[in-house]
């Protein structure tokens, strides 16, 4: 080929400078995608690869709102409209403070070759705001939501663009947003996933991104004639996809020990049971408490300002916080406590070293892309469930889930096969999914 890997991440950055996860994101595709544009001329020549890291289009926009005193507020508005070769755009919108364009650029192309993986028709996208619903009112994060909407509205639809929760998007956001979508289009449809199943939402969806991730671990484990079952695991953040992974390792058998929130992490030796993560959802998604009140509750130990990653005794490892959440050191640290399984419910939390080392140590690393497609693996059932008029069962949805993730997991441990990598689940998830891609993009035309 005649440009390196180097030289073309040179003149990405040259393009989007300060971008620095959208970096991230794409030299890691890049560099496993290589061997597969070295055997697809036709890839090479239509000159996929540089059209895929530009989005199809970014959408901008200001949110005035008014507090609870009666203050006007201002926050920013995107949505990344990244890939649309294979479906329509699909994926969550994130409010938190940390949001900027660079940062919503990585995850909706992440989200690209997620959603192929999936094999459901849809395309990649990303967005949200600056807003941080974090101590804000209820009615303050019903007046944002309606001004976040009162312009998304206009570019979004069930054929076009379909949005879902992501961090500080759960239910209660969801429904907002719904509404001001109802009441501006006159129209209730399929919109937006993640709903309340009183109102259109599947069974599951809440659970299936953390689910998902264990079963992926489980199928990993399975390769090695193993199981999830009596392992100890580590898991980071407390939120949604956190409480279902450790909803779905107490129901395969092994025990969750830790939890954590931006503030610190709780180690409860004993297990986080069912019961204990009953309380960890009222306290995350009804009072919205902080992780520590568990140490006071169940009597075990907080670990103030850290992350959970020094913690011995455990197998097995699940990142669900946020982005570079796990780095070099931490994996050092889990590699040396024998922990040997990492599936990753958030989206890219590990550093690019700690990613090598997992690679280098041959230990079972599945990366987000492929380890927490489940959730918009579901999006994608609640659209079908929207589209047919219909609901399905809880244990239907959790059926077609597991087999999704069964799928993707065979497909990435034979796409990395294929390409001389045995094991390599990075290398056979951005393989994987680039070639479905960039196939479809073959087929369209320059568009
Ligand atoms: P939630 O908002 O429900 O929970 C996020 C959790 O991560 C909270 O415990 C939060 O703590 C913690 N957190 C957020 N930012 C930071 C930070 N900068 N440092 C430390 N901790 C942090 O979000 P989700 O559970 O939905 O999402 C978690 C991850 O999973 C994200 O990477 C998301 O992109 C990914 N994901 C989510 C999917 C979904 O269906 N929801 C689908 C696929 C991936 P605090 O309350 O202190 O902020």
């Amino acid at each position: 080929m005649s440009e390196s890997v180097a030289a073309f991440m040179d003149r990405v950055v040259a393009r989007s400078s300060g971008e620095t996860e959208f970096h991230q994101a794409v030299h890691e595709v890049v560099e496993s995608v290589w061997p597969a544009l070295e055997r697809h001329a036709e890839i090479r020549k239509a000159n996929v690869l540089d059209r895929m890291v530009e989005p199809e289009r970014v959408i901008l926009f200001r949110v005035p709102w008014v507090d609870d005193q009666g203050v006007v507020r201002v926050n920013r508005g995107y949505r990344v409209e990244m890939n649309s070769a294979i479906g329509p755009y699909k994926g969550g919108l994130r409010f938190h403070p940390s949001v900027t364009l660079g940062l919503l650029k990585f995850l909706a192309f992440e989200q690209v070759y997620k959603n192929a993986l999936t094999t459901l028709p849809m395309g990649g996208g990303k967005g949200g705001s600056d807003f941080d619903p974090k101590g804000k009112s209820d009615m303050e994060v019903m007046r944002f939501c309606q001004s976040f909407m009162s312009e998304l509205f206009r570019h979004i639809g069930d054929h076009t663009d379909i949005p879902a929760g992501d961090i500080g998007v759960g239910g209660r956001e969801i429904g907002f947003l719904f509404g001001q979508y109802k009441k501006l289009s006159n129209e209730f449809a399929g919109v937006l996933t993640g709903k309340n199943v009183n109102w259109g939402g599947s069974l599951i969806r809440p659970e299936s991104t953390g689910y998902g991730t264990v079963y992926f671990a489980e199928e990993m484990l399975k390769s090695r004639d193993q199981s999830i079952s009596n392992k100890t695991c580590i898991v980071s953040g407390s939120g949604n996809v956190s409480q279902f992974a450790v909803e779905n390792i107490n129901r395969l058998g092994g025990k969750a020990v830790t939890l954590s929130d931006s503030d610190g992490f709780i180690y409860d030796e004993d297990g986080i049971d069912q019961e204990k993560i009953e309380w960890v959802k009222e306290l995350k998604n009804v009072r919205r408490g902080r992780i520590r009140e568990y140490a006071e509750m169940f009597g075990c130990e907080y670990h103030e300002g850290r992350r959970p990653w020094g913690v011995e005794g455990a197998e097995c490892a699940f990142p669900c916080a946020t982005q570079n959440e796990l780095n070099g050191e931490d994996a050092k640290r889990l590699l040396a406590n024998g922990v040997y399984v990492v599936a990753e419910g958030a989206n890219m939390p590990s550093e690019p070293d700690a990613i090598r080392q997992f690679v280098d140590q041959k230990i079972l690393y599945g990366p987000g892309k492929a380890a927490n497609a489940g959730g918009v693996a579901t999006s994608g059932l609640e659209m079908a469930q929207n589209a047919g008029f219909t609901t399905w069962t809880r244990d239907e949805v959790d059926q077609r889930l597991l087999k999704i993730m069964v799928n993707i997991h065979r497909n990435c441990q034979q796409t990395a096969e294929e390409y001389g990598t045995p094991g390599n689940y990075v290398n056979g998830a951005n393989i994987a999914g680039f070639l479905k891609v960039a196939r479809a993009m073959l087929d369209q035309g320059v568009v």
